[in-house]
């Protein structure tokens, strides 16, 4: 890939690109469906995706019509990375198999590896025969929602699309990478004043949490609204918190260490609670534990004088009892995830007799992965890398998100030799650069 990469460096125009010769295989990250049963009997948190994930070369795939050939400079790690690699709650291979029954095109993704990956941000190499609105050339962000857009039931809210998947984790071909197969439709153009790992980290986490507070599909968070974020300076917490601070409300973020919190505060965050200092016990073995729900419903008043009229929700089993029950009378839970665990309860009296809701929501359609793009590229929304590893490193990065020992996104290097390179706008960057460190280790 060296011949595509000097093509990028040397800011070729798009007739030189799309005279670049596809190579017959590529280098990238994947997992293997002979090893799917090898976390049989371990420990969720004993499962090593630095055992699972490979690095090395897999055959290209020929390219569909709607899609297109990205040579990807970087890409990142997201939680579904890790639930592929330690094959819970199951193995991909099934939803890869059931995708290759539904077209010719589609029988590409049942293969003996899949290649992993929901994030990327690269330079387009060649366009398939029904492409119109890319060309070669062109430097793009790529999201993840996977659609078929000739199903009708694609056509209002495409999450709600029956054949509706994440790139790189139900299909095959993702970013963590040096090449990519993209449908065109999940193009993206690239934040221009965003290096290529930066540009890389955002569409999969920014979009889900445009959805869930911004969008209309959402808890449509408005002016003055208070909104407990869990894992606020997780992946998806991260830009939450932003959201929240943009749209004039008022977050209470919950992390679990000073060095968390240090963070929040140079976002602007006043009102943070470090749960690990904290030391709720929602759960008493089996059984909940209501007085915990009330301590942390006072905790919150304190602080703020409020509950919370939405709670940006996805440890999921751990904490879900406690969101549905501290969040006010006609407020809204918000759900994309269940991190903890899926089997949640909680106590419905205290839903129903106070008008609750509870809305699920996953990734972001085509508009909304599309408006949360074009707030990074007026950098209204910044990206939140604390770590940047290379690609032959990537096990050790999925590591350390399975671990929670990170903060914001981890970005991959894949064909990007070093980091810090990509940026076309340099005036909009200095502009926002005081917020483009506030995760950096
Ligand atoms: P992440 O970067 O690991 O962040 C998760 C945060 O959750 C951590 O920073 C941690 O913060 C907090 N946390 C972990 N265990 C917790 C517990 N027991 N109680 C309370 N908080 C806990 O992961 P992410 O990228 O934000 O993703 C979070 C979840 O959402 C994952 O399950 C992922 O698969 C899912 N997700 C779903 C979608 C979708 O479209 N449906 C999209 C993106 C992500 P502290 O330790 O600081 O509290």
């Amino acid at each position: 890939m060296q011949h595509v990469l000097d093509a990028i460096q040397s800011n070729a125009d798009s007739a030189v690109f799309a005279k670049l010769a596809i190579p017959e295989t590529y280098r990238a990250v994947h997992v293997l469906k002979a090893e799917q049963e090898m976390w049989k009997g371990v420990a969720t948190k004993d499962k090593d995706p630095r055992r699972s994930l490979h690095v090395g070369d897999v055959p290209t795939p020929a390219v569909a019509p709607d899609e297109v050939y990205l040579a990807v400079m970087a890409s990142s790690i997201n939680f579904n990375t890790v639930w592929t690699s330690i094959f819970e709650p199951v193995s991909t291979f099934g939803p890869l198999a059931r995708l290759a029954r539904e077209s010719e095109w589609a029988k590409r993704h049942d293969q003996p590896y899949q290649v992993v990956g929901s994030d990327a941000a690269g330079v387009v190499l060649s366009v398939g025969s029904a492409v119109r609105n890319w060309q070669p050339g062109d430097r793009v962000t790529v999201h993840c929602n996977h659609v078929d857009d000739q199903d009708h039931s694609a056509h209002d809210d495409s999450m709600l699309a029956t054949n509706q998947r994440i790139w790189g984790y139900e299909t095959n071909f993702g970013g963590l990478a040096e090449l990519a197969v993209v449908k065109a439709n999940q193009l993206m153009p690239k934040p221009a004043h965003l290096t290529w790992e930066e540009a890389a980290v955002n569409a999969l986490c920014n979009s889900t949490s445009y959805r869930m507070l911004v969008g209309r599909n959402g808890a449509r968070m408005k002016q003055g609204d208070v909104v407990l974020i869990w894992g606020a300076t997780g992946g998806i917490g991260a830009y939450a918190t932003q959201y929240v601070l943009n749209g004039g409300g008022i977050p209470i973020c919950m992390v679990s260490s000073e060095e968390k919190a240090q963070i929040l505060r140079r976002m602007g965050v006043q009102h943070i609670i470090d749960r690990s200092a904290a030391g709720y016990t929602f759960w008493n073995g089996d059984e909940h534990d209501e007085n915990e729900w009330r301590r942390l419903g006072k905790d919150i008043r304190d602080l703020c004088g409020e509950d919370p009229d939405i709670v940006f929700e996805h440890p999921g089993r751990s904490t879900f009892g406690a969101s549905m029950y501290v969040v006010k009378r006609g407020g809204t839970v918000v759900t994309c995830a269940a991190t903890t665990g899926f089997m949640m309860e909680f106590d419905n009296r205290h839903f129903w007799m106070r008008s609750k809701r509870l809305i699920g929501s996953h990734f972001a359609n085509y508009r909304e992965a599309w408006e949360a793009n074009r707030l990074v590229s007026k950098g209204m929304i910044n990206p939140v890398i604390s770590r940047v590893f290379p690609l032959a490193q990537t096990g050790e990065a999925a590591y350390q998100v399975h671990h929670n020992a990170h903060e914001g996104k981890i970005a991959v290097l894949a064909l990007a030799p070093t980091e810090g390179l990509g940026i076309a706008d340099p005036a909009l960057r200095a502009k926002v650069a005081d917020r483009l460190d506030w995760f950096r280790r």
